[in-house]
């Protein structure tokens, strides 16, 4: 039997901000549900990997031994495969069902997009098993239908994504940096709990479609970030490190605020949440540095329910083992 194994790159968001709804193009235009961000996006090198095989039946299975996630239709690697095998019939019909396996090293529920990069390693990797030959555009498209970070992870890199986060412009990558990562075990948010809660507390201020919305746009565009990843300041670019969902998911968790100002006292580039948390992340310059933090913060809080990783920034996206 064929299969492909494919790493699967987790990210981390190093800009998040929430400009207001977003809504579908065209005349008809009307609310999406979603937001309209703005945000820088980094794939670093904490990886799932996930194998891809022709299992020689109709069915699609996906096996991952992590108690939180799903085996069944609703893990999005398992939607990936059948959005597939929706859009090329034929294909599914030649070539048989697939297996599935997500080996977990990405934690669950992290705000580090696990999910959405299982579902990409599964576009790439149906795109090879199936012989389609799909371009990046082309994966890109499908992974939009699947959620918003997908396009990203199927890249990955350092990225400015905007609209509901799918539509990219690549950033000169940036590499030769180090990331310290912490996460309580036992804490997980739901992104759609958090952009709910956001838009409960917010969405009286969010900008009109507009003028308003296109010259914020314009201002984060030619703005400190971009000019300090465009010359590569990781000083600079931590200093400048934002994430609107901090300001629902820390008032809802004392213990990530707690998180973040222990990683505060270190002296890091620069620390915050990732996405819809509850990771918090620290910047280093080196990996000594990284290794500095990571110890001061586990002496500082000192809990067993506490997970460390250091990671490096990562210029690919999906990529295939050989
Ligand atoms: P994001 O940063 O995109 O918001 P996240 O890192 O916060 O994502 P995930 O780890 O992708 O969150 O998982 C969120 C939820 O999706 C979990 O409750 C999990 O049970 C479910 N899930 C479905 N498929 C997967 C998968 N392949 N990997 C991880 N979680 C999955």
């Amino acid at each position: 039997m064929r299969s492909y194994s494919l790493l699967a790159p987790a990210k981390i968001n190093l800009y998040l901000e929430i400009l207001g709804d977003h809504v579908t193009g065209g005349e008809d235009s009307r609310p999406s549900g979603f937001h309209e961000m703005v945000m820088v996006l980094q794939s670093i090198s904490l990886t799932d990997r996930v194998d891809v095989r022709a299992s020689g039946t109709d069915l699609i299975r996906v096996y991952c031994s992590h108690p939180q996630v799903p085996n069944d239709a609703s893990n999005l690697a398992y939607r990936a495969a059948a959005l597939m095998s929706k859009q090329f019939p034929d294909k599914f019909a030649r070539y048989g069902g697939v297996d599935i396996t997500i080996h977990k090293q990405i934690p669950v529920g992290a705000g580090l997009a696990g999910g959405s990069s299982n579902a990409a390693a599964v576009l790439v990797g149906l795109d090879l098993l199936w012989e389609l030959g799909l371009t990046r555009d082309e994966l890109q498209d499908l992974g939009a239908v699947l959620g918003s970070d997908v396009p990203f992870c199927i890249a990955g890199g350092t990225a400015l994504a905007t609209g509901r986060g799918e539509q990219l412009d690549a950033l000169p990558a940036l590499t030769d940096r180090y990331v310290v990562l912490a996460k309580y075990r036992s804490l997980s948010v739901s992104t759609a709990w958090a952009y709910q809660t956001y838009r409960q507390q917010f969405g009286a201020s969010y900008l009109r479609r507009g003028s308003d919305l296109e010259q914020r746009q314009q201002q984060i565009h030619s703005g400190a970030m971009m000019a300090a990843i465009a010359q590569r300041d990781a000083t600079k670019m931590g200093q400048l490190l934002r994430n609107d969902l901090e300001k629902v998911v820390l008032p809802a968790h004392p213990q990530v605020v707690q998180l973040r100002e222990a990683f505060q006292q270190t002296n890091p580039l620069g620390t915050m949440m990732s996405g819809s948390g509850p990771t918090v992340f620290a910047l280093a310059e080196s990996q000594t540095q990284a290794e500095d933090i990571q110890a001061r913060v586990k002496a500082a809080i000192a809990n067993p329910d506490l997970e460390f990783w250091i990671a490096t920034f990562n210029p690919f996206g999906i990529r295939i083992v050989e």
